[in-house]
């Protein structure tokens, strides 16, 4: 996988996806991504784009200021 940024490489990793909904912030932990080794940004593969926001939608529902959620648990 290559950086749309810069073209370098990106490498497997895990990274915390942050989404502000106004009302409410989304923290999804432990989110598999590449990383691009130059300049630290993240790709998600599509799989994982659907799955945050299925993880978005639900805790839109909840409504709660915060939702902390691990991917590893739901995914
Ligand atoms: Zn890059």
């Amino acid at each position: 996988m290559l950086c749309m940024e810069c073209g370098a490489k990106a490498e497997k990793g895990l990274t915390t996806d942050v989404t502000d909904l106004g009302s409410c912030l989304v923290i999804v932990r432990n989110v598999p991504c590449y990383k691009c080794i130059e300049c630290n940004e993240v790709i998600y593969t599509a799989d994982v784009v659907k799955q945050l926001e299925n993880i978005i939608e639900q805790a839109k529902k909840v409504m709660q200021e915060i939702s902390i959620v691990d991917y590893s648990k739901v995914a």
